[in-house]
């Protein structure tokens, strides 16, 4: 920042103003708005990390309805709760917030955290999600800066360093704990999050519509659209992996993946990386063998599905096959199941094996 002390307190106080007054006016009105209980603030914030808002709204409605107190969350079985989050991605989220109900649980009594600090110490809560919910639901002066706010505050503020760098992080969060007003930190800290998800929006930002075009410092040079300066992304790599629908007396095998490994808790089919110089067949006869022990007859291919994680993208390549010999037993899996088809859809998959479901008869 180059301006002098009594600037920056200037332009504080007006950008606040002026952001208070549009978030009053043009504010979302979104379920978790409707309520300023610490429990269904925690859940939304959660769900959203990652997420779009859009998307959000169904999995919050149904999930306070399943689980619609910190209790019932922490009384409800692993499974239940994986099942309710299905579809959301990124389950460590919902397996971090069963495991922090059962703390608050055994260890506080019931009773929600009250300060940032006591949320931080919970599974799967870190400084932006302690600092959103004790600002939303406490109304504590507390800054909440995630990816959305560290562009807004980059734009704004002109900062030319990439914010990548946590020397660049650390610079925006003392800049949002300056901007945050004392009282209505909440609806400012949602306001910041508002203006990054609808004006202040990646690539292109609508700065014609903007409350605070006027202290943007990225718009007066006309460099808004070349910030927030990023750090070159890796390429991802992708996976072509095989699946066996494995059909026995009407039955299909699934398995339940490791707690604590990628996608933990979460039923499968079968399957895996299909190794250099490997036939789909082969791979197929390699993996269900390792996994499960049985020796399988591949069949025709049902589905190929192609979908993107965060750190890498696959390709599906899904098989019927028939249990030719052995006994499934579980050596890669926490379990396995025979389930019939009617009753796969209980089960909680990962999105990419949900989506050929549909195609098993
Ligand atoms: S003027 Fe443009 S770049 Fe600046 S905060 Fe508003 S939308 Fe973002």
């Amino acid at each position: 920042m180059t301006q002098s002390g009594t600037d920056l307190k200037g332009k504080c106080m007006a950008l606040r103003r002026s952001l208070l007054r549009w978030f009053g006016r043009e504010a979302r009105d979104l379920p978790w708005r409707r309520t300023r209980d610490p429990y269904y603030i925690w859940l939304s914030e959660i769900m959203l990390q990652q997420t779009r808002v859009e998307a959000v709204i169904p999995y919050y409605e149904r999930f306070v309805k399943s689980f619609p107190t910190v209790q019932d969350l922490a009384g409800a079985s692993e499974d239940a709760v994986l099942k309710a989050w299905e579809g959301l991605g990124y389950y460590s989220r919902a397996r971090n917030l069963h495991k922090a109900a059962k703390v608050i649980i055994r260890e506080h009594g019931g009773v929600l955290p009250t300060t940032a600090e006591q949320w931080r110490q919970l599974p799967g809560i870190g400084a932006y999600t302690a600092g959103a919910i004790a600002s939303i639901a406490g109304g504590l002066a507390e800054p909440a800066v995630d990816g959305n706010v560290l562009r807004v505050l980059s734009r704004i503020f002109g900062i030319r360093e990439s914010i990548d760098e946590p020397a660049t992080k650390e610079r925006i969060w003392s800049i949002a704990a300056t901007l945050l007003p004392r009282r209505q930190a909440g609806a400012f800290n949602q306001a910041l999050m508002d203006l990054g998800a609808r004006i202040c929006i990646p690539g292109r930002p609508r700065c014609m519509e903007c409350p605070v075009s006027r202290w943007c410092e990225a718009y007066r040079l006309g460099i808004q659209d070349t910030l927030p300066v990023r750090r070159a992304k890796k390429a991802i790599p992708h996976y072509d992996i095989v699946v066996a629908a494995i059909r026995r007396g009407g039955r299909y095998l699934i398995g339940r993946r490791p707690v604590g490994g990628l996608l933990g808790g979460l039923w499968e089919f079968p399957g895996g990386k299909i190794e250099p110089g490997e036939t789909h067949e082969q791979a197929l006869v390699r993996e269900v063998e390792e996994e499960t022990g049985l020796a399988v007859r591949v069949g025709e291919g049902i589905a190929l599905v192609e979908h993107a994680y965060s750190h890498f993208a696959v390709t599906l390549h899904v098989y019927a096959c028939e249990a030719a010999a052995g006994r499934a037993a579980a050596r890669f899996h926490e379990a396995l199941k025979w389930v019939r088809r009617g009753e796969l859809e209980k089960y909680a998959f990962p999105a990419a094996n949900r989506r050929f479901l549909g195609k098993l008869r």
